[in-house]
């Protein structure tokens, strides 16, 4: 089943059952605690947290996500990538646990003639929170879920918060098991990957007070009226009914994969190092497309630097496949040929998505030239003094001088078997800051617009990029 065919019949399945049909928002959160949107439910916070009334009681949406946290799996896991869609169902005081539970399986289940995704129940595996018996009993005594397919999971994966103030509660979710070629039987509480995390159903039942990460706070109460949140991630259930290995090689990522090849001449499931490249390549380009589509413009701070370090990454592993010149054009056109189907904005801005794609590699391959020869001369002196460890010095003058994000100086010192000082880094970072906040004139030279990266851009190849200074201040 195609990605378009799966995101049709979700809205249909619940718009046919009373929910209202939002559109996904912008990847850009319209909330000062986050960056970028990292799940479905952050369009409708204030809802479930009472601040506003919903102008609906039921509602689904497919909502574009990006999440940096899961940067380092990507390409590693078969399920991770840093862009990706969560379809929901949401119930602001309406529906409970109950109702989420029996929707979700009926439309996971029900037969594909009959709208449904037509999956085997057999091979469906849940999770609850250990000491929410309420919905173990619905699973098993409504649904008729086997017990021994029901597994029991603490705070960590079963108990659902924002690491900040805000509505959370217990959650159950639903595995598919990918059989013994994906590894030992025991369930998705043994092994997340042969057991997939398809769709996480969170029953929204407490306010949560301040406290640190998602296991140590305060309940301060049950929430105004009880809400349900659930989110399932598109491209894994792609994944499962397409029939592939990962997210990367489903319908709408694999043609990435392909024209990567096509331009490094580097087949996929050659080897399995080339492969963790192309499936980056893959989740990054798509990652970076979306977000400028949705505006975030490269930068040193907060979303700007999120996109510059995606991209800039996805470039980097073409280098390593064996590019030599820019690559990004062709990439593009690919990711709007597979994505442009359902983001018909992106094809109607696809000049501007261009431009800032194309200046952002330039600059980057200029950055590469310099900095790498640096980089490997500062290797080799370190190693030379016998030390394992670049310092905070050497970090701070590639990023400095060379423009050479330390993110790339830790994977480039890593792939040579060198540490590096981070904190010393980050100290001279600080340093710099501060001296640059007491500098009046700093602040001047922080109003970049487009057109500095269309300069750029119609300069064609030698160019001389001054937008990277420019705009190191714009996102913060
Ligand atoms: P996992 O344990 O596999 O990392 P998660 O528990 O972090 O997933 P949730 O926060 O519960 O994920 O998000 C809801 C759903 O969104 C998941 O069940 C999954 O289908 C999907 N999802 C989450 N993270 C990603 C990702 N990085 N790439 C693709 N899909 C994802
Ligand atoms: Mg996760
Ligand atoms: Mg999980
Ligand atoms: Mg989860």
């Amino acid at each position: 089943m195609r990605s378009a065919e799966i995101r049709k019949r979700w809205l249909k399945f619940f718009e046919e059952r009373g929910h209202a049909v939002v559109p996904s928002a912008s990847l850009i959160a319209d909330d000062p605690t986050l960056l970028l949107v990292p799940a479905g439910m952050v369009p409708f916070k204030p809802y479930f947290l009472g601040q506003e009334k919903p102008p609906f009681q039921l509602a689904t949406s497919i909502q574009k996500c990006v999440r940096t946290p899961d940067i380092d799996e990507v390409g590693k896991t078969t399920r991770h990538a840093t862009f990706f869609q969560m379809c929901g169902n949401f119930s602001f005081g309406d529906y409970f646990k109950k109702e989420a539970i029996t929707l979700a399986w009926e439309l996971l289940t029900s037969p594909q003639d009959a709208g449904g995704y037509g999956m085997d129940p057999e091979r469906l595996w849940i999770t609850v929170f250990h000491e929410d018996s309420e919905a173990e009993a619905i699973w098993r005594d409504v649904v008729g879920v086997p017990p021994e397919r029901i597994q029991r999971l603490g705070m960590g994966p079963n108990f659902w918060s924002m690491d900040v103030p805000g509505p959370c509660g217990p959650s159950s979710e639903i595995c598919y098991d990918r059989g013994p070629e994906y590894g030992p039987e025991g369930g998705p509480a043994v092994n997340d990957e042969r057991y997939i995390e398809l769709w996480n159903l969170v029953f929204m039942q407490y306010e949560r007070g301040e406290g640190t990460g998602k296991e140590d706070f305060e309940i301060l109460g049950e929430l105004p009226a009880k809400n349900i949140d659930t989110g399932l991630g598109l491209e894994r259930l792609a994944m499962i009914l397409q029939g592939v290995n990962n997210i990367f090689e489903i319908d709408t990522s694999r043609a990435v994969i392909d024209k990567a090849t096509e331009l490094t001449g580097v087949p996929y499931g050659a080897d399995p190092k080339s492969d963790v490249s192309l499936r980056i390549v893959s989740d990054h380009m798509r990652a970076s497309v979306m977000l400028i589509g949705d505006g975030v413009t490269p930068g040193n701070e907060g979303r700007s630097y999120v996109l510059r370090r995606i991209l800039r990454r996805a470039i980097r592993n073409m280098r390593l496949l064996g590019s030599t010149g820019p690559v990004a054009k062709a990439l593009l056109d690919t990711v709007l040929e597979i994505m442009g189907e359902q983001y018909h904005e992106l094809l109607e801005d696809r000049a501007r998505i261009e431009i800032v794609l194309l200046a952002e590699e330039a600059a980057f391959l200029k950055t590469l030239k310099t900095g790498t020869a640096i980089l490997d001369e500062t290797v080799t002196e370190t190693k030379r003094r016998g030390s394992s460890v670049l310092s905070g010095d050497q970090a701070f003058m590639l990023h400095d001088t060379y423009g050479f994000p330390i993110d790339l100086t830790l994977e480039m010192a890593a792939e040579q078997g060198l540490q590096v000082d981070e904190g010393g880094f980050r100290q001279l970072m600080k340093q710099q800051r501060d001296r640059a906040k007491a500098d009046a004139r700093a602040k001047k030279a922080g109003h970049a617009d487009l057109s500095a990266y269309r300069e750029v851009a119609d300069q064609g190849g030698a160019v001389e990029f001054t937008g990277y200074e420019l705009l190191e201040d714009e996102a913060s």
